[in-house]
């Protein structure tokens, strides 16, 4: 097992694109689990009230439990609901259960209603003796508060994009999203990370996309490219990243590289604002 350099301080990430079936859940699970097993701590943030980040991860998220609901709207403490995953010991995760469908809404009388996972999040790393080095937070396709609380709560903003037709339509959008929130609510917020996914080499189409994300986004956008890949889609079925369900496999492989560059650019990043300071 490769090892990787751990950042200084926690990194957390939003993973986020409005559009639905892009490979965010995926992409949350396979890089959190990916970076467990290279050593590090790490911490799932499911947001979404489909829950299928805690599924994936083997937590159970039945709807009579406790989850990231009660702490967005009742201010109960993520140590109150957060469970270690089955997929490895490094790695925990906050579930979600369908009453966040509703949060949407009751959130929006509340007192700062955008910053209440951020203020969550923060207590739950101060009190913690060794902080998580990631956090993933795996968003619902859409821009409600619930993705503005990630936004708020993240430093980081990764975007899956599917390398398909349309691909960077709505992008605009996001991006706009992503830049009201750095000028009003999170100036510590970037989009530092962009990776390719659902990748078939066999199409033209799939290669025009990915080039056209590359010109767009050179500096963000990940070499790593995740393939499309029966594995990846049959392992949350089994409560299992693809890296436990099917190690070898080439989507296996393709998360752990891309886990990888992502956490040697972080490292590289810290070491260059070190030398500019
Ligand atoms: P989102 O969270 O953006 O809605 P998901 O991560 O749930 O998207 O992915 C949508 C569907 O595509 C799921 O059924 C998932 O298993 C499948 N999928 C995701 N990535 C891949 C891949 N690389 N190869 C094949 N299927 C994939
Ligand atoms: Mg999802």
């Amino acid at each position: 097992q490769a090892v990787l350099p751990l950042p200084a301080t926690t990194r957390v990430f939003t993973i986020s694109n409005q559009k639905g079936g892009v490979g965010k859940t995926t992409s949350a699970v396979n890089l959190a689990a990916a970076l467990a097993r290279a050593g590090a701590h790490v911490l799932v943030v499911d947001l979404d009230p489909q829950g299928n980040a805690s599924t994936a991860l083997g937590v159970d998220h039945r709807s009579e439990l406790q989850s990231v609901y009660e702490v967005l709207v009742s201010d109960l403490p993520i140590a109150d609901v957060v469970q270690p995953s089955t997929e490895h010991e490094n790695l925990d995760c906050v579930p979600a259960t369908i009453h966040l469908a509703g949060a949407e809404i009751e959130l929006v009388s509340l007192v700062a209603r955008e910053q209440r996972l951020r203020r969550a999040l923060d207590a739950h790393l101060a009190a913690m003796e060794r902080p998580y080095d990631y956090v993933f937070i795996d968003c619902p396709p859409s821009l409600g508060l619930l993705t503005i609380n990630a936004f708020v709560a993240a430093r980081e903003v990764l975007i899956p994009i599917q390398c398909e037709y349309y691909a960077l339509e709505g992008l605009s959008q996001l991006l706009s999203n992503i830049e009201l929130i750095e000028r009003h609510l999170n100036p510590e917020l970037r989009l530092t990370t962009i990776l390719l996914t659902m990748y078939d080499s066999r199409t033209n189409l799939a290669q025009q996309v990915a080039q056209e994300v590359r010109d767009h986004f050179p500096t963000q956008t990940l070499d790593t490219i995740i393939p499309r890949s029966v594995r990846v889609s049959e392992a949350p079925s089994y409560g299992q990243s693809v890296i436990s369900y099917d190690f070898a496999s080439t989507g296996s492989l393709s998360y752990r590289e891309a886990a990888a560059e992502i956490a040697w650019r972080g490292a590289q990043d810290a070491s260059e604002q070190k030398e500019s300071h």
